[in-house]
């Protein structure tokens, strides 16, 4: 098994940057020189890394609010002018580098504008495409689709649906439909057309 501490900060930077939405590249970084090169030596760099965790934490979770962003600036900006050596302001400057872009806006509006983080989308299965072959019903595992396949000369069907409170949000239906019927909306978006139908 890696020795998580000797995992070098430009590594972390290296797969963070392969994440498309930017509140998750920061957790994703900050996660990691937690748990490893992260020695904990000086206040601004061991303390704000943890404060920072918990801010981008309650952005992916869906909680976002407005003073959060402030939060998170405050943070890293203490962390790129007072951390000790390079590993801790490289890290201050990684998230001050993402801060400012329409990813970290959208969520403060409660949208993840790259669709990535799982508390602020659904999925959902296009009516007009879904020609109700079942295919989804087999591939989700959790129970969350309903409804019935297709027979000849039968008619009546309850039309496919998945259901909120059961899906997990795994995306593993979404390959598994010929038709591409399945796909990934704002959940915000969806609620707002759930209250007024
Ligand atoms: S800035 Fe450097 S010395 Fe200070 S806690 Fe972070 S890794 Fe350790
Ligand atoms: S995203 Fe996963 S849990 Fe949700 S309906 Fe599709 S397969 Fe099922
Ligand atoms: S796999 Fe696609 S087309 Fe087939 S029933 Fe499911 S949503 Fe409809």
């Amino acid at each position: 098994m890696t020795d998580k501490r000797l995992i070098k900060v430009d590594d972390i930077r290296k797969t963070a940057d392969e994440r498309k939405c930017p509140v998750e590249k920061a957790l994703f970084y900050i996660t990691e020189f937690l748990a490893g090169p992260m020695c904990g030596k000086c206040f601004p760099c061991s303390m704000g890394s943890y404060e920072a965790r918990a801010v981008l934490n309650n952005m992916t979770d869906g909680k976002a609010a407005e003073e959060d962003l402030f939060k998170l600036r405050r943070i890293a900006s203490g962390m790129l002018i007072g951390s000790m050596c390079k590993k801790g302001k490289d890290t201050g400057r990684f998230i001050l580098r993402w801060i400012d872009t329409a990813g970290f806006a959208g969520h403060m509006e409660g949208i993840c504008p790259e669709r990535t983080c799982s508390a602020y989308i659904e999925y959902t299965i296009v009516t007009a495409k879904c020609t109700m072959c079942g295919e989804c019903l087999t591939a989700c595992k959790y129970g969350a689709i309903y409804g019935e396949r297709r027979r000849a000369f039968i008619s009546g069907y309850r039309p496919f649906e998945i259901r909120r409170t059961k899906c997990v949000k795994c995306g593993e239906c979404v390959p598994a439909c010929p038709e591409k019927a399945i796909v990934v909306v704002d959940a915000k978006v969806k609620e707002a057309e759930t209250v007024a139908t």
